[in-house]
């Protein structure tokens, strides 16, 4: 059901957002993205005479915890979200020190249309993760209808995120605003996109990506391979890697791919060249040199110029792009320069050839925004893990959750 077909006036609705921000030591949120995407629904709601009850997790509170055993919420309590979903919402929001129980229900009954309350992460109960019915059901009391617009967390089958939904008819749940934007960026990518299309995968595994990199051979006539994860590519086919990272044990999967990906005439685009550093660090000297050709005091750090070229001119003949990890350790500034690139050559098939560009996947999404060019690509997905099994092709439990 669409968040728009729900008649939510007047109705308390709880909805599931992902507020799992990054805070700094002095718990200041340093990245505000998820709360943002947020915002569109919860204004909405409001707008429509809702009252709203959100709930989200932080962290993982269930892996550290205190001495006695207890979880530890001052580390990992939502108030920090607060002031930045009030700037964002435009106006005050409620808090409530627990997730379900007496505190929260009270909370709850006074909550006048207009208003909004956040409950404290769910993550302070054990059943959370572990997609508890009793949990869930005592979360579902709280509202009179449920919509999930937490896709960061879609891919988890966890209380809060999937069994909750099954208290609600299904009239009475729906998507928010931005669940359905993810899935329709996902959508116009997996059915029927505009062809050539070109995947633009990277980072630091191949075993990560790997059924990410078997499903596009479904669909992308060019895929390009960057990051460490081409080194794995190159040690399979008898180049030299030196001190870079790759996994010896998935050359087999790396051969096998560029196999299935000659019998189905998917081309795939590895690096030409490599930039490569002593050690690994910004500071560290550095090289070019041939892909396959790095010496043993070296590791790769970064795709080379020649392969920026290639890959940039298959990006700019393009009109169907997906990009999910780095072409190399972006986070230092020397090695960021192959990213930064590909991060060009995609906002500007974008703007000039109308190509449909997806960046689907934490790291790439860092990556897009550092090179200031978030609003030059067709859509920044807000989930990373989620994303990438969505185009993977499999069912997410919190979609799942909300279709019935
Ligand atoms: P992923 O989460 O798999 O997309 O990987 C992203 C991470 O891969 C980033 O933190 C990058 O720094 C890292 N990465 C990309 N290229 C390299 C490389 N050549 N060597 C080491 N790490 C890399």
């Amino acid at each position: 059901m669409s968040l728009k077909d729900l008649n939510v006036s007047g109705k308390k609705v709880l909805v599931r957002v992902d507020f799992n921000v990054p805070l700094d030591a002095d718990k200041k949120v340093t990245d505000d993205t998820r709360i943002s995407k947020a915002a569109p629904t919860i204004i909405y709601l409001l707008e429509q005479g809702a009252a709203v009850i959100l709930m989200s997790h932080l962290g993982r509170p269930q892996k550290k915890k205190l001495e006695d055993g207890s979880v530890d919420k001052a580390a990992n309590t939502l108030a920090p979200v607060i002031p930045v979903l009030q700037d964002y919402v435009g106006c005050q929001v409620q808090f409530v020190e627990d997730t379900i129980g007496e505190e929260a229900q009270a909370a709850v009954a006074a909550l006048e249309p207009g208003q909004i309350l956040l409950l404290e992460n769910t993550r302070f109960y054990s059943g959370e993760e572990k997609g508890d019915e009793d949990l869930a059901k005592a979360m579902a009391a709280l509202g009179d209808l449920y919509v999930n617009d937490a896709f960061g967390a879609a891919h988890r089958e966890h209380a809060s995120t999937a069994t909750v939904a099954r208290f609600f008819d299904p009239t009475q749940r729906a998507f928010g605003l931005l669940i359905e934007a993810e899935l329709a960026g996902a959508e116009q990518l997996l059915n029927n996109p505009a062809h050539p299309v070109t995947a633009i995968v990277g980072g630091a595994k191949v075993s990560d990506k790997i059924l990410l990199l078997e499903k596009l051979l479904d669909f992308a006539d060019n895929i390009i391979i960057g990051g460490a994860m081409a080194y794995t590519f190159s040690l399979a086919q008898g180049g030299k890697v030196g001190k870079s990272l790759v996994e010896r044990d998935k050359t087999d999967k790396a051969l096998d791919l560029l196999k299935k990906a000659e019998a189905n005439g998917t081309k795939i685009y590895l690096p030409v060249d490599t930039t490569v550093g002593k050690d690994f660090s910004n500071e560290t000297p550095r090289e070019i040199v041939p892909a396959g050709e790095i010496g043993d005091e070296w590791e790769g750090l970064d795709i080379g110029p020649e392969s920026v070229k290639i890959f940039s001119a298959v990006i700019a003949e393009s009109k169907s792009i997906l990009w999910n990890g780095p072409m190399g350790v972006f986070e230092m500034k020397n090695f960021a320069i192959g990213t930064n690139a590909i991060a060009n050559a995609v906002a500007k098939a974008t703007q000039e050839n109308g190509a449909y560009s997806l960046i689907g996947g934490g790291d790439s999404v860092s990556a897009i925004n550092q090179a200031g060019l978030a609003d030059k690509v067709s859509f920044v997905s807000t989930g990373g893990g989620a994303m990438l099994e969505l185009l993977e092709g499999k069912v997410l439990p919190g979609i799942a959750a909300i279709r019935g």
